[in-house]
């Protein structure tokens, strides 16, 4: 029996295929008759699972090919951002942005519009140019930005076939550095919040909910671009942390990324946790995620303050953060510039689940979209609204796998 990274889910799926050649993987797709992608299992839902088998791309040829003419990469889809990104930044170049965790497939995030932070970052997905795929015939098949419904297919929940290389645009190698400051009430954000979200090139802010303020801000400066100043405004009176940080306030630090405005690469800055450790709580937690429209951030946050008291006994952490605008069919950030505002819970599904209830009540007047990887409860009629392009991605899959053999209970109940 496989389960998620978290646990939380065991796949109903019997037989996990781990072919080591793309003809391989395309025999294992034409032959059989329910089958689906699976990438590093750190979705928090049944959004992977299948039920009939799972095919595992983890094993195809881990070669990553950098055109420096075009400034991209095509790079196989089971492979850790870890991996990628020392590769990438060996040979001079780097991805705008990365999720807080190293250690995620690059297939099974774009396939769900993963993000990290940063006003002037899409999520992972934007930065998908083509995209090579076997599709339910067992055909291999590469659309490329431009060509039609290309838009519809990257962010693609495993519904369209088995990716197996994604080309990613490239910018240059850059260094970072990143600091991290304690307390801020949150009635600042109200004159401040788009000044702060914008201070500097990738900035996440936590909370815990015990009160209306920040616990922390981590900003993540660029050293090619000028330096943050945002500490030295009148209104901004968190103060410098004097130590290594964990989110959540306590827990130990070895895990997370260089801090204290110490110099490093993009990748060793970017994201929030090591890729040579797992997080503290080594899967002990279940994660919600919701995405609104950064006009509405300020709102939202003091809709949720209302509530605290309800969600901090079952939240580690919660974190907002910010992302760019994209046009992905099935990104929660498709037209809309964003800010998500993520829950890391604790890992009592029961307690879990009314308080998730409770958090989507308080944001469905911004009409918060869910995380398609982590916990929501929205159901299908609302999701509709949400993402204007859901029913033409239905039809998309559809015409992509009449058959269903990519079909699974989650995208039945979403897109059917
Ligand atoms: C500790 C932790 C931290 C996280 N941090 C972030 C974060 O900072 N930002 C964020 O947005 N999310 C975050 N996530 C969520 C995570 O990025 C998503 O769950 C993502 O989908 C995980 O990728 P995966 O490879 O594990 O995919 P899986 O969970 O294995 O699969 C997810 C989906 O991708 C599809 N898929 C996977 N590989 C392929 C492929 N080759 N071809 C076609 N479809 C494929 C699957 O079919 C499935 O539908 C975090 C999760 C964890 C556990």
């Amino acid at each position: 029996m496989t389960t998620n990274w978290a646990g939380n889910i065991t796949y109903r799926a019997q037989e996990v295929h781990r072919p080591s050649s793309v003809a391989e993987l395309q025999a294992v797709v034409a032959r059989s008759r329910r089958v689906r992608a699976l990438g590093t299992r750190h979705s928090f839902n049944d959004l992977a699972d299948s039920p009939g088998a799972l095919v595992s791309v983890a094993g195809l040829p881990a070669a990553v090919e950098v055109d420096t003419g075009r400034v991209t990469a095509r790079v196989p889809a089971g492979m850790r951002y870890a991996e990628l990104t020392r590769c990438l930044d060996e040979r001079g170049f780097a991805l705008p942005s990365l999720g807080s965790l190293p250690h995620i497939s690059v297939g099974g995030a774009c396939a769900t519009a993963t993000h990290g932070s940063g006003v002037r970052n899409g999520c992972l997905a934007a930065s998908v140019s083509a995209l090579d795929l076997v599709t339910a015939e067992g055909d291999l098949v590469t659309v490329a930005r431009g060509d039609g419904c290309f838009d519809g297919m990257v962010v693609g929940l495993g519904a369209l076939g088995v990716v197996t290389h994604l080309t990613l645009d490239l910018v240059p190698a850059y260094e970072m550095r990143q600091q991290v400051y304690k307390g801020l009430p949150l009635d600042v954000l109200d004159d401040h919040f788009g000044e702060l979200v914008s201070s500097a090139y990738s900035v996440c802010l936590f909370t815990d909910w015990s009160a209306p303020r920040l616990t922390q801000i981590w900003i993540g400066e660029r050293l090619d671009e000028p330096p943050a100043d945002v500490a030295k405004l009148p209104w901004f009176t968190a103060l410098p942390a004097d130590g290594p940080c964990h989110p959540v306030d306590g827990m130990p630090a070895a895990s997370c990324t260089g801090q204290l405005g110490v110099p490093g690469r993009w990748h060793e800055r970017l994201p929030h946790f090591r890729p040579d450790h797992e997080p503290s709580s080594a899967g002990d937690e279940l994660h919600s995620e919701y995405m609104i429209g950064r006009g509405d951030a300020v709102a939202a946050l003091h809709a949720l303050d209302a509530v605290r008291d309800r969600i901090r006994p079952v939240l580690q952490i919660c974190e907002v953060r910010t992302i760019a605008a994209d046009r992905l069919w099935m990104s929660p950030f498709y037209e809309a510039d964003s800010v998500s505002v993520h829950f890391t819970w604790t890992s009592d599904t029961t307690a879990v689940l009314p308080v998730v209830r409770l958090v989507e009540e308080r944001l469905a007047p911004f009409a918060a979209r869910p995380h398609w990887a982590k916990i929501f409860t929205i159901g299908p009629p609302e999701l509709g609204r949400l993402f204007p392009r859901l029913a033409d991605f239905a039809r998309l899959a559809g015409d992509c796998d009449p058959a269903g053999k990519f079909a699974s209970p989650f995208l039945d109940r979403y897109l059917r």
